[in-house]
């Protein structure tokens, strides 16, 4: 049963529906190719992790998110998780979708949160251009603000500067759910992490010179991740901390936690084989070992 209110997105006072932060879609598939329970970095991002739904839309707006979104889980998301799919070839939805993703995130929790931020104008701006173009379905298409890293193996350390790769970064990409705002003194970017997709909206302060084949264009084009490439090291420095937290998310758990984990991990081991988690702590396994 829906509730009465006003509906985010068209602004009418309406019946709204049960609208989820982040499609359910990929919920469903973290859940049916792992343990079946979702974990939670911290408590901005539990609403996210959890898949996160309230009254927020009304019947038309979910509508308009509706075909975005079949298209991408069918075209993009499924053929990347399930068979690891490089190249990508995407029409309008795929920026559409993402978008609108990155719109119901930024309205539902960001702005809420960074009110007292000199860039909080510009976050307004953002959010009321992502509102018309998700009303009208028409984008401006010079946008060149929209970067995709995909897979799992997304850090290549070079000699010149070398970092730590925390060992939870496979993890992180592979199979978790994260989403916010990273800013510094000069540059200011929106995020979005699914399962072997990290998408950023840059908002300011980027050259554009260091995101090498990794733009998402509205009108559509080709994806081909084997030569997209961020140079940014802040960018870098900023995911390697998120994966970090997720180390620490492991080790902060007191003994009998852990100790609950670990038989729970023992037992659900032979569970997770074949699935995609265990593929992908069998890989982080395996990387560990050979550094
Ligand atoms: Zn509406």
């Amino acid at each position: 049963m829906g509730k009465t209110g006003t509906c985010q997105l068209c602004k009418k006072e309406t019946v709204l529906e049960l609208s989820h932060l982040i499609p359910k879609f990929i919920f469903r598939w973290i859940k049916e190719t792992g343990t079946g329970y979702m974990r939670t970095s911290d408590n901005f991002n539990k609403r996210i992790q959890d898949g996160f739904k309230d009254y927020f839309l009304c019947a038309d707006c979910e509508d308009l998110f509706c075909e975005d979104e079949n298209y991408f889980a069918k075209n993009i998301f499924l053929p990347v998780v399930n068979r690891d799919v490089a190249v990508l070839e995407y029409d309008h939805r795929f920026y559409g979708c993402v978008v609108s993703i990155f719109w119901r995130v930024l309205k539902y929790t960001i702005l809420a949160e960074e009110k007292d931020q000199a860039f909080y104008p510009a976050l307004c701006a953002l959010e009321k251009e992502w509102r018309l173009g998700l009303l009208s379905q028409g984008w401006n298409r010079e946008d060149n603000r929209l970067h995709l890293l995909s897979g799992v193996d997304i850090v290549t350390v070079v000699a010149e500067d070398p970092v730590e790769v925390p060992d939870k970064m496979i993890q992180y990409m592979g199979r978790m759910v994260d989403a916010g705002i990273a800013d510094s003194d000069t540059k200011c970017m929106l995020f979005l992490k699914i399962p072997r997709f990290l998408f950023i909206y840059q908002l300011f302060g980027f050259d554009g010179a260091d995101f090498i084949s990794t733009c998402i264009r509205p009108e559509g084009g080709y994806y081909d991740r084997g030569s997209a490439k961020i140079a940014d090291t802040d960018v870098a420095g900023f995911f390697l901390g998120r994966a970090k937290m997720v180390e620490k998310m492991f080790s902060g758990m007191s003994p009998g936690q852990r100790e609950k984990t670990q038989k729970f991990s023992d037992e659900k081991r032979n569970e997770v084989q074949g699935k995609d988690l265990g593929k992908i702590l069998g890989y982080a396994q395996r990387k560990s070992n050979n550094n």
